[in-house]
């Protein structure tokens, strides 16, 4: 009797610390299945996109998509402190939302039917536009311009489908895996147009090494929805997301971030859009 009274309370406290230690890991590797804890969250951003998603030369990280994300990070229940950032290129990002290497992905991230196909969007919480940078002094002003002069892009990108669909198809397209390569490439006169998102191509254009050389055509040659990208089927982390966007806008702190992001570049962005209104 006495025994199995012994039994069962050694049988209760395993129990009990195996409950704990299965608590303690998920969390600590959480690419996170759940609020914050302890844990880390994993969130994909871009690197090389001044303005919207930098990593500085002291390591931090800096843009429009690094204050949304850490801004729904924080409402999903993570501190600053335990986000993780990961690179996402552009034709990484439907891949790494499958795999797993992340819990959303903020990265200038444009929705359209082909993605959705893959993945789910939160949001959306931004509305930008294709465009093209050219040198301060080209000619090229609109998109019949562009036939049989050379273009860069990024593979994966919207930006470079519509110019091969319907944009510019005669135009000698070149793909890197970033836009700061084909920014390279058109201050090294290799190019002669860069093209994407308006947002992206007018922080690039305000940076200190680039100021006065370059300018935006000013053409809104798409529609882009920014949404924040979750795992295909992860309904209740979009819904969370999509809640923490409303409170962005609402509190003004969406505001704020676009005024520290974008002010700098003298980028005249959209009013915030509604949750759900994509502008086709
Ligand atoms: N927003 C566009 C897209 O999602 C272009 C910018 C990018 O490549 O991230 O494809």
């Amino acid at each position: 009797m006495k025994l199995r009274k012994v039994t069962a309370f050694a049988t209760t406290a395993l129990v009990l610390s195996l409950a704990a230690t299965a608590c303690g890991s998920s969390d600590s590797n959480d690419s996170g299945s759940g609020s914050g804890g302890g844990g880390k969250i994993k969130v994909g951003i871009k690197f090389d996109q001044p303005g919207l998603g930098l990593k500085q030369p002291d390591g931090t990280y800096a843009g429009f998509d690094v204050d949304v994300a850490t801004y729904v990070a924080g409402q999903l229940g993570y501190k600053p402190s335990q986000i993780e950032w990961v690179e996402t290129k552009s034709a990484d990002r439907e891949n790494a939302l499958a795999r797993g290497d992340v819990k959303f992905i903020a990265a200038t991230y444009s929705i359209n039917d082909e993605r959705k196909q893959k993945v789910d969007f939160a949001g959306p919480y931004l509305l930008a536009h294709q465009d093209l940078l050219v040198k301060k002094d080209s000619t090229i002003a609109q998109a019949t311009d562009l036939n049989g002069k050379n273009l860069c892009s990024v593979t994966g990108s919207t930006s470079a489908q519509n110019i091969k669909d319907k944009i510019a198809p005669k135009a000698n397209l070149r793909e890197n895996a970033g836009y700061s390569e084909c920014i390279a490439a058109l201050q090294s006169g290799a190019v002669d147009a860069v093209t994407t998102d308006d947002s992206i191509l007018a922080g690039f254009a305000a940076q200190d090494k680039f100021k006065g050389q370059f300018k935006l055509a000013g053409l809104k040659l798409s529609n882009e929805n920014y949404g924040v990208g979750v795992k295909k089927g992860d309904s209740a982390t979009v819904t969370k997301i999509n809640t923490a966007l409303e409170k962005m806008v609402s509190s003004g702190a969406w505001q704020t971030a676009v005024t520290k992001n974008f002010g700098p570049a003298g980028y005249k962005n959209e009013p915030a859009p509604k949750i759900g209104d994509i502008v086709k």
